[in-house]
């Protein structure tokens, strides 16, 4: 008889927006936290500080409020203007380089007190 209740045990789990347990790992905890990101805008590098954020305690993995992406989304489309910025600061630049390679010919032979 096909009048069976097939519909009934499905709940609306993918419905709920405050799911609690992080999606990535499966199980995480979320939990509330203020979080810094950085971002390429061309050539810039932009770091917004101060965002609301739901963090898996487990993997790391963030969650943004659809508010608050669209709120990040704002800031990007007004392109980061650095007046507007709450400061600027300096970061190192690393250059990526497999472990263990010969680190000679890098040097800037600035110093070579053999000789
Ligand atoms: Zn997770």
């Amino acid at each position: 008889m096909p009048l069976s209740e097939e519909n009934a045990p499905v709940a609306n789990a993918a419905a709920t927006p405050e799911q609690a347990s992080c999606q990535t790992c499966s199980g995480g905890i979320l939990a509330g936290e203020v979080v810094n990101t950085a971002l390429w805008e061309g050539d810039r590098l932009i770091v917004v500080e101060n965002i609301p954020a739901l963090v898996c305690q487990q993997c790391g993995e963030r969650y943004y409020e659809d508010e608050v992406a669209m709120v990040l989304d704002m800031m990007r489309g007004g392109g980061f203007s650095e007046t507007s910025a709450t400061r600027v600061m300096s970061v190192p630049v690393f250059s990526f380089r497999t472990p263990g390679a010969h680190a000679s010919g890098t040097d800037p032979g600035g110093i070579d007190a053999s000789e």
